[in-house]
């Protein structure tokens, strides 16, 4: 077919083919139809790509200066911007998710640019007081290396931004895997980096289908920090590939996360709020609210206010400005979350609305949906099903509402939906979670740090000290007297 876009690796600043010629097509999950023709990467073009990524480190991007590399960030942005509307469409394209939402993720990419811009001069090094007074102590923050970044299909440049700009402030160089599933975009942003104006290989690019790419990235011997983004079971493979050499990893993984309701609350707002963090994306996020707490006295009215909002979702063409929701991004997501569904009944749910597929629309839509009963063990409560689908609880007091909160694996976000301040600090600080939300909920900022507890990570990402997860600190001790001291002490 000639009417599919085509995209190669990145390596060197420039597109080029899998080493051996290899493709595979890239699918729309509306359609059901190849959109693209993509390089199906082999190890022997990982190693390829961290090479050109040691040769950057090791050559120009390691000469330049901190204000040389914050501008190149903010000329990214200024480009980012300008394409804004087709990187949305290209992750609409590979991942069935609403073009409306893409687009406004790829329009908020320069602010993270932009901010990790300003931070690029700012890194340095203290002067440090010690007990010896014949000794002048300083530090250096240099940069981690080479960085692996390995990303899934939910939000392709949003997080895999999250690693680049403060990887790239911090002086690292990076070769990117983005998800088999949506490789578009992140080709895409790979070439305006070489159009800003970076040097050759500071950002490389990797497809490939399957997960053999991905392993041969976070087991390469010449990657120093490995940042992954997805689900649990292969971030623990990852985190093990990386310990095997000590490298450094961050790890960004699934979630679990918790609405808390309170009697007092805004009934309306809770609801809106509750929809948009289970049914927004078709619940393919990893901050996605899929266990709504509510309190007893509340809680038929407040389901009914969802059950309504969820049974009016416009379903359709991701790209149509009125759908509200796409399609599920791929075969094993849909296959998945019905599976889910099975279970939940079998485990004895009440389906309050939904609870299946949407056979008139074909492809891989899921119908919004809530399910009640569940007992504690359900897979429903405590597994991340990746999907539209909000698991309901209630509580009788707010220890109680903190304990089922608290009750998963996960840490990853949580929302407090009350009018009570004390009520709503109080809990939001009892909450092992990465991200609280109070009345509102799924919002970020380049600012503020985002990652979980427990099994929904190591690390945070964006905020002031994201850059500072990609240098190394080196401590310098210099000799001020001039004498010599008896060789056979600690000094
Ligand atoms: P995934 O774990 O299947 O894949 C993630 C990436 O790893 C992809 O690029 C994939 O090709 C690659 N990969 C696959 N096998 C590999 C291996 N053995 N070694 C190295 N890399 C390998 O995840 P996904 O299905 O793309 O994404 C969905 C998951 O991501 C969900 O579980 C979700 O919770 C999680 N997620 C977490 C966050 C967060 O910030 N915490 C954000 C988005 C998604």
């Amino acid at each position: 077919m000639t009417d599919l876009e085509s995209l190669g690796l990145v390596i060197d600043g420039r597109m080029v083919s899998a080493g051996d010629g290899r493709t595979y097509e890239s699918v729309d999950p509306f359609t059901g139809r190849p959109w693209a023709r993509v390089a199906d990467g082999t190890a022997e073009d990982v190693d390829r790509a961290v090479r050109s990524a040691r040769t950057a480190l090791e050559g120009p991007w390691g000469a330049l200066t901190p204000p040389e590399r914050g501008r190149l960030l903010a000329r990214l942005a200024d480009l980012i911007e300008l394409s804004a509307e087709r990187l949305g469409l290209w992750e609409t394209r590979d991942s069935g998710k609403l073009l409306r939402e893409m687009r406004g993720q790829a329009e908020a990419l320069p602010e993270w640019y932009r901010y990790f811009a300003g931070l690029a001069d700012k890194v340095q090094g203290d002067v440090i007081p010690t007990a010896k007074p014949q000794f002048l102590v300083y530090t250096q923050r240099v940069p981690v290396g080479v960085v692996a970044a390995i990303t899934p299909w939910n939000s392709p440049l949003l997080l895999l931004t999250w690693k680049l700009a403060p990887a790239l402030a911090a002086g690292c160089t990076v070769v990117v895997k983005p998800s088999d599933h949506t490789p578009a975009s992140t080709v895409a942003l790979a070439q305006l980096v070489t159009e800003a104006g970076f040097p050759p290989g500071v950002v490389n690019v990797v497809t490939g289908w399957g997960p053999e790419t991905g392993r041969a990235l976070a087991a390469h011997p010449g990657v120093d920090k490995v940042a992954f983004t997805g689900s649990n079971e292969v971030g623990r493979s990852v985190a093990h590939a990386a310990a095997e050499r000590f490298a450094r990893v961050a790890l960004e993984l699934g979630g679990k996360s918790a609405q808390l309701v309170f009697p007092d609350a805004d009934l309306d707002a809770a609801a809106n709020g509750v929809v948009s963090g289970i049914f927004a994306a078709a619940g393919q996020t990893c901050m996605a609210g899929s266990r709504l707490v509510v309190h007893r006295s509340i809680a038929d009215e407040l389901v009914d206010r969802i059950v309504r909002r969820a049974e009016s979702i416009v379903f359709g063409d991701p790209t149509d400005e009125c759908t509200e929701m796409g399609p599920l991004a791929t075969d094993g997501q849909y296959a998945k979350v019905l599976d889910h569904l099975d279970a939940a009944r079998a485990a004895g749910a009440t389906v309050a609305t939904g609870g299946g597929a949407v056979p008139e629309l074909g492809g891989y839509f899921v119908r919004p949906t809530v399910l009640r009963d569940l007992p504690d063990d359900a897979r429903a409560l405590n597994e991340e099903i990746f999907g539209p689908v909000l698991a309901v609880v209630t509580f009788d007091d707010e220890d109680e509402a903190v304990r089922i909160a608290n009750s998963t694996q996960y840490g990853l976000a949580a929302a407090v939906w009350t009018r009570d301040i004390h009520l709503a600090h109080r809990t939001a600080g009892r909450l092992r979670v990465g991200s609280v939300w109070i009345n509102a909920y799924r919002t970020v900022a380049p600012q503020v740090p985002f990652g979980g507890f427990g099994a929904s990570g190591i690390g945070r990402e964006s905020g002031i000290d994201a850059v500072k997860d990609y240098l190394e600190t080196r401590s310098v001790w210099v000799e001020l007297s001039g004498t010599t001291r008896d060789p056979f002490t600690l000094g």
